[in-house]
Order: structure tokens, then C-alpha cells, then sequence
């Protein structure tokens, strides 16, 4: 067998010697030298390269399939043995000739909670309910959403009392109308300096809190005595932190790790500061309800949950079934694992005259901020009344009548009562009349036995607290999916808030991926072990501090008015200018950590400013959009040293483009070996070539993590080695000349429109004469994919559209563009098509590499409506799939639902929020829209898929933002869409199953999409300490597994960690051949978290923890393999 295997090598490796003349001609890729300083694993990563490279060959020789075969192979029995420490992808399956196969299925434990082969075994599933609710709204009386409620009184006696909990609240806006801070001074440090005055009073009040960002401000400037008093307060339990995150976060357009990020800034900051862990969580204003949040909750460790604006025909279905608690559970869990309790409101509002009961018109007489003299009125016309001897008796009926209603909605005996609004206590005044009213009412109900009713103030878990006591969870039902699209009344869908404001949005989502890429380098940096590394992550002078602030603005940035686009003009210019400083500051935390890793001069000397790379991303103001710099060499300075940087935990084979002042450049790789490259002109107005900056293009091939230095020369015209390629140029439908600088002197002008294509390896793509796309070839096969843009416009009602509702006027109606001016460029690493019309600048891509970015189309749209009136933008695809009324959308990135449209329903609540992607699919094949930012679609016709741009509204739509939503500005949008055929008969889930899932080649170009190579300027070319590469990994995961974060100075119990979160994704299998398995290798289910991390603290000790790393759970062996289910979520702790 093995002289055998032997002679095979020594054959094979023949074969290989020759493929590689061919090769290296056809390519000019250089083979890696052995004698090069960088590590180990970095070669190995050449040799995958080289891999990836022979497929072309595969293709180009028209070799048969069994020759090729036996190259591969024998390059399988070189890898391992240059790689004798790394623990390459296991592969499980050998294929009859003895073949090692990249693993073709999801691997996991049958205990894993996933069960996707047949549909949910839960008691209530949404999209099910959906089919059968009627949506109609017929009048219920004092309760206009629901029914006249009856109540037996015998239903209570002195052994079944009925216990009310009264829960007072303040809700405090992080920014709505006015800014965070704003709000603060006027009036929420009022609303916790009286807490602190008023609650020890007596010790029968309770306060719950909810916004950390406040509360955190708020302590700074706290004298010691009355930081004791909240201490007091706490361990009394007359004060409950409820969530405990840093703001109540938006739900439909927040990426999931910037939720787990926003409940880690306020959970950690509770750990140090009152050694605080919360219970239960509390959500009343977010617009629409997300199954993330949950599974998030859940994973962080907290035991129930509170929500509120659910639509109100679905608060009615569950009320009528006594469902409004249940157990909430993800769509793929089969176990239950995943399940939270959950209370639902069941009212119209979480304002007071909706929270004791049915009844607005009484529940208002209870708020007695509402007295006389207070300024404010009950809209039922009948005001509170102080409570006295003479009218205790009465109104003390009166209430418990509510009470006593509300409870008929529930399964317990326990009814919630909460008592607030918004900023509300903010004047000592109210704390007294709430508390000292409320009390009389209590004290008489509790003192009259034949009421059977004990009323108490309470916190929030005070109440679960006893629902639990009395029912065990075994006899609440269980629930999955999700609660969007919320309509608080009538057709009012609250859809417009998933586009509103999208500028912002992507911004969010820039800020995301600074976060974390810095994040991660700092960490590597601080367990480098290289000169500086004590320093750098030091957590009182070191650049934690800076990631702090940063992850802070980010945090603050998911508030329900802040990321939904829902705040006044000024309060989103104040996001903006936060979120800018907070990408300043991670640029910053980059390129010190890149100098750091690659050993530059400096690096030990923590006072030092200077920039040593500037981070290719410029930002001139908070709204204006990102610019590259235009790196300036030739004949004086000739040499542009730059670096880029993979936060992803796979190898990148993907395209980067600089700026250059001169398209005569040739690009060196690695080894200082040239590597094929790409110019492009640059075109300014309509097809005006910039005669001093150029795009150059090319494939860069990054391992995990890692960091790789490129240099771009600066050569003489008449020197351009054959790796460097000028793009060829062809502008249909120009009617005038160009004046085209050097190097583009045969740009190709044509009079007339033309139908044309572009491709790769793997997609053609053809383009209308009006330059859109018309239709994708993959395989031999052809489909129409229509692309175009359309708009609606507000209807002639009194309500109309504004930040929050979407209240369209019909149809979209298409946009009409025509002699558009089409730009194709083509070479060999790109090819792109441009045009502009009305109120788009659109740019299609292709891009061919073996990686990623290949995958599909890039599409990017830089919007400007501003010379619009009531105008929403779509953009939207036509294809002949079989979709019927179906279609996929995700929550938060982590998860997929399908979703169907309903004719019973109005166009505006078949939209649903489109934070990163959605796809439709028939038998046969499946179109996915890849989104760089979230924003609202649907799927409005079979074969259709749309998402809103963006949207300019000139009226309020009456939800108290009192502006319409009309600062529009240039916003970059980015997409990327991918056309991909089912293997035959291949199924993932049950038929129907409500869950989706995103095919390997979507996860990857989604991952990549959400976090691009990161690009760095040098900015000493003279600089020759600098090592070329950085790379601390020996293994990698495999796609599915990703690690979400990675962050220094996690404290727990006054100790320093490093925290880090794995994720794994469940991908559909059905949409994966050999090639691309091979390209995006899967996990065999586990993790080796020693392979990510450098040798020097491969041996360190982890733990797990819950998700904001509030305590320390049972000790991993870090040199083991860790199962990790899909779908799940996991949290360690390294010690340092
Ligand atoms: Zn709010």
C-alpha cells in the first residue's frame, strides 16, 4: 500500500511539474518559496491558492476528469505534510478512489436542538396563524381592538385572591426629539434624582430602569451617600435593573451582533458598578418584535421577557386563546432548548390609560400626573381624582374592575400592572401623587377581604415571579416566529421604518464591521506577546478605552428612534457625528495594531501619535460619502506599501482597488513577486475620464485573520510587464467625444444603445441597452433576471406616510430612463457596467476570482432623491421563478423566515425588514439579494423580489416624531445577488417548514460583503523594519463557524479577560457542488479554539459564559475540539 502510494506520488508529481510550466505561464502566480521568514501556514495558504488556480487548469486543458483528479490528490498528500501542526477541515467521507471529499453535509450532535426535517412541533407557530387570521377590525367596545370582557366575581374567594402587580416605569428615549444628552439634562437625570429621594420613603415603592446609557451617565456625577442609597434600593429589591442593556434596542434593522454588543456595554458596566446581574427583560416601544432577541436573551442567561407593540390582530388572536404568555421558542428548535417565558401586553399602548385594563377612558383617571394642575388631560374627557376617604371605596371598584378584566387575557391569577410613560417622574410632585394614591387604593382594596384581591406595587420579576408560582411553564404554550409587521391600528403597517433614513442605516453597519475588525486586532495584538503588547489593550490608558467609547456609540445607535431612522433631523445629525468619531477611533485602534503585529518601528511606544497606516476608508463629515485616497507615485516616489486586513475566520481569494495618480503600475504580492493587476479610468460627469487618478485592481489572497502586505509601483509607460492589464473601455449611447488620458486613448464610443454581457468563470450577465440587467446565464442555462427601479408615492388620505408607516398609493410604478450613457469596463480581474439614471448612479460588478466576490453581482446604487416630493425608491427583480406567494427574509442576520404574502392583507404589511438579505426560490433554482444595509421588501408577485432605497416623506405620520423625514442625502447602497441551481431532489427542511436557510455561497458573500478586506496605507514607504505578513492561525473552522467577536478587557469579578463569541450558521447544503465545497470548506461541527490563536497563549485556560460574560461557567480545553450546534451562539472567557 504504501510503495504503492509512493510510486502514485512520484507519477502524479511529474504530471504536477508539467502543470506547472503551463501554469505559471498562463498565470504568472508564483510558486512559494520555502525560505521566506513568514510562518508556515501562510505558505500553506499559497498552496490552496495554487489549488484553487488548477481548477482553471481543470478547465483550460480540457483534461479529463480522472487525471485531474489524480494532481489534486497528490497535492492532498503534499499539504499535510508541510502542515504536520495544522488541523486542516477532517474530511469523513472517502470517495470510492480513495479521494478525500471536503465534507458535503451539515455535521452536529443528534442532541443539538436543530430539527428542521419535519415542521415545528410547537403549540403556536406565527406563519401558521397568519394563514388563518381573518385581520379584520371589527369595533370591541371600550377595548376597540379586542371585546366586551365579562367577569364572574365568584371566580375569587379568600383561598384565590387575585394579585395585582403595579409596576411604576419610566421610559427614557436615548434620542428622540431631543438628543441623548438633551434629555438628559432637561430631564432624566430629574427622573432618577427623585428616585433616589422618593423610593426610600417607603419601602412598599418599586422603580424599574431599563436604559444603562442614562443610568451610567447619571452615576459618574453621583455623590457616594447616594450611590449607596441605589445600592440599598437594589438589595432591598425596590429597585430592578430590567434587560439592563445600554439602550432598548430597535429589533428589525439591528444586526445581532450589535443587540449582543449593546446588552454587553450595559450588563458589563452593572457588573462593575453594583455587581448586578438583570432577570428579566422589557421591550415596550420597539416596533415590531424579532425571534433574535429571544435566543439572545436566552443565551445571556435571563429567565423571562416583556413585549409590547405586537399587531393588533394578533394580540386579540392570542388574548382570545389565553395566549398572551407563552413560551418562546426558535423556528428550528426541536427540543425547546431555545424557549424564554414571555409576557405579552395586550393593549394598544404601554402609556397608563392601556395598561390596567381594557378600558382607556377609567385606566386614565388612574394616572394622577393627570390631575388637575399637573398639564396634563385625559382624552376621554373624565380626570383623576385624588383619592380621599370619601372616594376611596368607589374608585378602589372602579380599578379592581380592570384589574380583574385584564386578568381574564391571561392563564394566572397575577395580573401586571404597569404605571408610566414616556420621561415620565420626572418632577418630584408625581412620585407623590402616584405612590401616595396608589397606596390608598391598595391599602383599602387589601384591608376589604370581600374584594379577594391583593394589590401591591412590584417589580417586574416580583410579578413572573408569581406566575410562576402558580402555574408551572409545562402549562403555557409554546410559540415560534416572529412579530413583524406591527400595526398599532387600522391598515396602519409600520413598514417604513425598515428604509427610513438610509444613510444611517449603512453607517450602522459600517460601524458594525470597525468594531469588530478592530476588536479582533487589538486582541491579537495584546496576546502577540511583541513589543507593546502589555500596553496596548491596557484597560485605563490603553486603546480599550477608545474601543469602549466606540462600541458605546454603536450601542446607542440601536435605539428604537435611533437605527429605525425615526429621530428629528438634529438627533440623527448627533448618531452621525457620534458614529464618525466612533469610526475614527477604530481606524485609529487598526492601524496601531497592524504596526504592532507586523513589528514596525514604534510600536513599543505608547505615546507616540503617529499614524502609521491611514486606513483607505476617508470620512470628511459625518454625512458625506466614504472616498479612497488617491495614492500619488511616479517618477519622484515610485513605491506605495499597503496592507490589507481578512477579520474573517477563512481565507480570502478577493478583488481590492486603490486610487493611483498613474495607470502605469505593476502590483508585488507576496515575496515581492508581481501579480496580475487592472487598471481602470476614472470617470468624473457623465463620461469625462479623470486625468490624474486611476483604479487599480487585484486578487489578494489573505488567510484568516491575517494581515498581508501588497506594494504598488509606480513603473514607466513603455515598462508595463504583461501582469498589469489596462481595462478596455466601451461607452454606448454617448453623443459626444472623450477626452481619455493616457494609457485609454481606444475607448470604444458608440452612438447607439446595445444589448451586451459580461462574465466569469461562473456567471454571465447581460445588460439591457439601457445598461440594466436583463438576464444570468449559470451552468448552460439561462434566466430572465429583470432588474429595474420603481417608485410609490403617498396616498390622498389624511394619514399618510412618514418615518414609521408605509401607506402607499397602489402599486410602484417604474422609473423611466432612456439614452442613458452606458460604461462597460472589462479586463482580466473585473468587468463593471455604469449607469446613471434618474436619481441612481448604478454600478454592476463582476468580479473574477476564485473567492467570495465571485460568487454573483455586486450591485451599488448611490441614491439622491432630494428633488423629490413624496417619494419612496425601489429597486426590484423580475425572474421566471416559481415563487408563488412565497418568499425568505432574515431578522437581525442570524436566522431566516419564510414569509408568504396575503391578499387579505394591504401591500404595506407584506413588507417585512430586510436587515442583510431575502430570496425566492421554486423547485429548481434560487435568487438571494444580499443587502449592505438593512431596509424594507417583499416579494410582491411570483418571481419577484424588491427592497426600498429610500425614502423622502413631507408629512408626520402621527406617532409623535412631528416631522416628516425629508434630510435626505447621497446614500451608498451595496448588494450582492446571486442566482444559484438545486442539486436534484436535494431537500434541507420539511415542506413548508417556516424556517429558511442561506445557501454556502450566499453565508460567504454575505460575510464578506458585511466585512471587506480592509485596506491600509503605509504611510513611511521608507520603512524597511516591517515584517510582510501576519497570520496567528493554524486551523480554520470551516464557513459556517464564525467568530463573531473577540474583544479585550471583559471584566468579571475584577479580573481582565479576553471574551469571545462563536456563532454557527445552518446553511442549505442543496446549492453546493464539489468546487465550491472545496472553495468554502465546512466545519466538521467542532472548534479548535487554540488554531486561531498565536502559539504563545495556545495553552491558556478558557471558560464558558453567558453571552455578555456576566459569570464564569464550566472550564474548555482549549487544545480540544468543542462541538458547537448550528444555529448556536457561544460565549468563552480566556484568561490572561
Ligand atoms: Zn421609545
Amino acid at each position: 500500500m504504501r510503495l504503492k502510494r509512493t510510486v502514485a506520488t512520484v507519477a502524479t508529481l511529474a504530471i504536477i511539474t508539467i502543470c506547472f510550466g503551463i501554469y505559471l505561464t498562463m498565470d504568472l502566480a508564483i510558486f512559494p518559496n520555502r525560505k521566506t521568514s513568514i510562518q508556515q501556514e501562510f505558505q500553506d495558504n499559497k498552496w490552496l491558492h495554487f489549488e484553487g488556480r488548477l481548477k482553471q487548469l481543470e478547465k483550460d486543458l480540457n483534461k479529463n476528469h480522472d487525471a485531474v483528479g489524480e494532481i489534486k490528490q497528490a497535492i492532498r498528500h503534499i499539504l499535510p505534510s508541510s502542515t504536520e501542526n495544522s488541523n486542516k477541515i477532517v474530511k469523513t467521507i472517502e470517495e470510492p478512489m480513495g479521494m478525500p471529499a471536503p465534507i458535503s453535509e451539515m455535521i452536529f450532535d443528534s442532541s443539538c436542538p436543530i430539527k428542521v426535517t419535519y415542521p415545528p412541533r410547537n403549540d403556536i407557530q406565527m406563519l401558521e396563524m397568519y394563514k388563518d387570521m381573518k385581520f379584520d377590525n371589527p369595533d370591541g367596545g371600550v377595548w376597540k381592538q379586542g371585546w366586551n370582557i365579562n367577569i364572574n366575581e365568584n371566580m375569587w374567594n379568600k383561598h384565590h385572591k387575585l394579585k395585582v402587580f403595579v409596576v411604576p416605569h419610566s421610559h427614557n428615549d436615548p434620542g428622540w426629539i431631543k438628543t441623548f444628552e438633551e434629555y438628559y439634562d432637561s430631564q432624566t437625570r430629574n427622573i432618577l434624582n427623585n428616585m433616589v429621594d422618593k423610593l426610600p420613603e417607603d419601602p412598599r415603592r418599586k422603580f424599574i430602569w431599563a436604559e444603562i446609557s442614562y443610568f451610567s451617565m447619571w452615576w459618574k456625577d453621583l455623590p457616594a451617600h447616594k450611590r449607596d442609597v441605589v445600592k440599598k434600593l437594589i438589595k432591598s429589591n425596590q429597585l430592578e435593573i430590567v434587560t439592563g442593556g445600554w439602550v432598548m434596542n430597535d429589533e428589525a434593522n439591528s444586526h445581532w451582533i450589535s443587540i449582543a454588543n449593546q446588552l454587553y456595554e450595559g450588563h458589563q458596566w452593572l457588573h462593575m458598578n453594583l455587581n448586578y446581574t438583570p432577570v428579566s427583560s422589557w421591550s415596550i416601544d420597539p416596533f415590531g418584535m424579532s425571534a433574535t432577541q429571544p435566543v439572545l436573551l436566552k443565551e445571556i442567561g435571563l429567565k423571562n421577557m416583556l413585549i409590547q407593540r405586537v399587531h393588533y390582530s394578533v394580540k386579540k388572536q392570542l388574548a382570545s386563546q389565553k395566549d398572551l404568555e407563552f413560551k418562546w421558542r426558535q423556528l428550528w428548535d426541536g427540543t425547546g432548548e431555545t424557549e424564554i417565558f414571555t409576557h405579552m401586553m395586550p393593549f394598544y399602548s404601554y402609556d397608563i390609560p392601556h395598561t390596567c385594563g381594557p378600558d382607556p377612558k377609567i385606566c386614565c383617571q388612574f394616572d394622577f400626573r393627570r390631575l388637575p394642575n399637573h398639564g396634563l388631560n385625559c382624552p376621554w374627557r373624565i380626570r383623576p381624582q385624588p383619592i380621599t376617604d370619601a372616594n376611596v371605596q368607589e374608585r378602589s371598584i372602579t380599578l379592581l374592575d380592570q384589574y380583574r378584566k385584564k386578568s381574564q387575557l391571561y392563564k394566572t391569577n397575577v395580573v401586571l400592572a404597569p404605571l408610566g410613560d414616556d420621561f415620565r417622574y420626572d418632577h418630584s410632585v408625581e412620585w407623590d401623587v402616584q405612590y401616595n394614591n396608589y397606596q390608598k387604593l391598595f391599602d383599602y382594596m387589601n384591608s376589604n377581604r370581600n374584594l379577594h384581591v391583593q394589590a401591591q406595587f412590584g417589580t417586574l420579576t416580583d410579578y413572573f415571579n408569581a406566575v410562576k408560582a402558580e402555574k408551572k411553564l409545562s402549562e403555557f404554550s409554546s410559540l415560534s416566529g416572529d412579530f413583524f409587521t406591527y400595526a398599532d391600528r387600522d391598515d396602519h403597517y409600520w413598514s417604513g421604518y425598515y428604509t427610513s433614513r438610509p444613510f444611517y442605516k449603512r453607517m450602522d453597519r459600517i460601524l458594525l464591521y470597525y468594531i469588530r475588525s478592530a476588536e479582533i486586532l487589538l486582541s491579537l495584538a495584546h496576546i502577540s506577546g511583541k513589543p507593546g503588547s502589555k500596553w496596548i489593550a491596557h484597560k485605563e490608558n490603553g486603546l480599550d478605552t477608545i474601543m469602549t467609547e466606540a462600541r458605546q456609540a454603536l450601542a446607542l445607535f440601536q435605539h428604537h428612534d435611533g437605527v429605525t431612522g425615526t429621530a428629528k433631523d438634529a438627533v440623527v445629525n448627533d448618531y452621525g457625528q457620534k458614529m464618525l468619531d466612533a469610526i475614527l477611533k477604530c481606524q485609529n485602534v487598526v492601524q496601531r495594531c497592524t504596526n504592532l503585529l507586523l513589528d514596525g518601528l514604534g510600536a513599543d511606544n505608547q505615546a507616540s501619535e503617529t499614524i502609521f497606516y491611514n486606513v483607505d476608508d476617508l470620512r470628511q463629515k459625518q454625512d458625506s460619502l466614504p472616498e479612497q485616497y488617491t495614492i500619488t507615485i511616479g517618477s519622484e516616489v515610485s513605491v506605495k506599501k499597503v496592507v490589507i486586513y481578512n477579520a474573517l475566520t477563512f481565507n480570502r481569494h478577493e478583488t481590492v482597488s486603490f486610487l493611483v495618480s498613474t495607470p502605469f503600475v505593476e502590483v508585488l504580492g507576496y515575496n515581492d513577486k508581481r501579480i496580475p493587476c487592472q487598471i481602470a479610468p476614472i470617470f468624473e460627469h457623465l463620461a469625462s475620464m479623470s486625468q490624474s487618478k486611476y483604479k487599480v485592481s487585484f486578487v489578494v489572497n489573505i488567510p484568516a485573520l491575517s494581515l498581508v502586505r501588497y506594494i504598488i509601483n509606480a513603473i514607466n509607460e513603455n515598462e508595463m510587464p504583461m501582469e498589469s492589464s489596462l481595462s478596455t473601455v466601451q461607452i454606448y449611447n454617448l453623443q459626444a467625444d472623450v477626452e481619455a488620458p493616457k494609457g485609454f486613448e481606444n475607448v470604444d464610443i458608440s452612438l447607439s444603445p446595445s444589448e451586451f454581457t459580461i462574465q466569469n468563470a461562473r456567471v454571465t450577465a447581460s445588460f439591457s441597452e439601457m445598461g440594466l440587467l436583463k438576464a444570468m446565464r449559470i451552468g448552460h442555462q439561462t434566466y430572465p433576471v429583470h432588474l429595474d427601479f420603481a417608485k410609490y408615492g403617498v396616498q390622498q388620505q389624511a394619514e399618510r406616510s412618514g418615518a414609521y408607516l408605509f401607506l402607499p398609493n397602489g402599486q410602484a410604478t417604474p422609473l423611466a430612463a432612456s439614452n442613458t450613457v452606458v460604461k462597460v469596463i472589462t479586463g482580466p480581474i473585473y468587468s463593471s457596467v455604469s449607469v446613471k439614471i434618474p436619481y441612481v448612479q448604478h454600478t454592476v460588478t463582476l468580479f473574477n476570482t476564485t473567492g467570495a466576490d465571485s460568487l454573483g453581482l455586486e450591485i451599488e446604487n448611490i441614491v439622491d432623491i432630494k428633488e423629490t416630493n413624496n417619494f419612496e425608491l425601489v429597486m426590484r427583480f423580475s425572474t421566471k421563478i416559481n415563487s408563488t406567494n412565497e418568499y425568505f427574509t432574515d431578522l437581525n442576520g442570524y436566522q431566516v423566515l419564510r414569509r408568504k404574502r396575503f391578499k387579505k392583507l394591504p401591500l404595506q404589511a407584506n413588507y417585512y425588514p430586510i436587515p442583510t438579505g431575502a430570496y425566492i426560490e421554486d423547485s429548481d433554482t434560487r435568487l438571494t439579494l444580499l443587502t449592505g444595509s438593512p431596509g424594507g421588501g417583499a416579494s410582491l408577485r411570483s418571481g419577484e423580489i424588491e427592497v426600498m432605497l429610500d425614502r423622502r416623506l413631507m408629512q408626520d405620520d402621527n406617532r409623535g416624531l412631528g416631522q416628516g423625514v425629508v434630510d435626505n442625502r447621497p446614500t451608498r447602497n451595496i448588494f450582492r445577488l446571486l442566482l444559484e441551481r438545486k442539486t436534484h431532489k436535494c431537500q434541507t427542511t420539511s415542506d413548508n417548514h417556516p424556517s429558511g436557510f442561506h445557501t454556502i455561497s450566499a453565508h460567504v458573500a454575505l460575510e464578506t460583503m458585511m466585512n471587506p478586506l480592509m485596506r491600509m496605507l503605509r504611510t513611511d514607504d521608507n520603512d524597511v523594519t516591517s515584517q510582510t505578513g501576519y497570520t496567528p492561525i493554524t486551523t480554520e473552522f470551516g464557513v459556517d463557524m464564525g467568530l463573531s467577536s473577540l474583544k479585550t478587557g471583559v471584566i468579571l469579578d475584577n479580573k481582565e479577560y479576553l471574551g469571545m463569541i462563536l456563532h454557527r450558521k445552518y446553511l442549505d447544503i442543496c446549492f453546493s457542488d464539489r468546487v465550491l465545497l472545496k472553495q468554502f470548506p465546512l466545519s466538521d461541527g467542532t472548534v479548535n479554539i487554540s488554531g486561531i490563536l498565536p502559539p504563545s497563549v495556545a495553552n491558556s485556560k478558557i471558560n464558558r459564559a453567558p453571552l455578555t460574560f456576566l459569570s464564569i461557567q464550566e472550564s474548555v480545553d482549549v487544545q480540544k475540539k468543542i462541538p458547537i450546534c448550528p444555529m448556536d451562539t457561544k460565549a468563552f472567557l480566556l484568561h490572561r
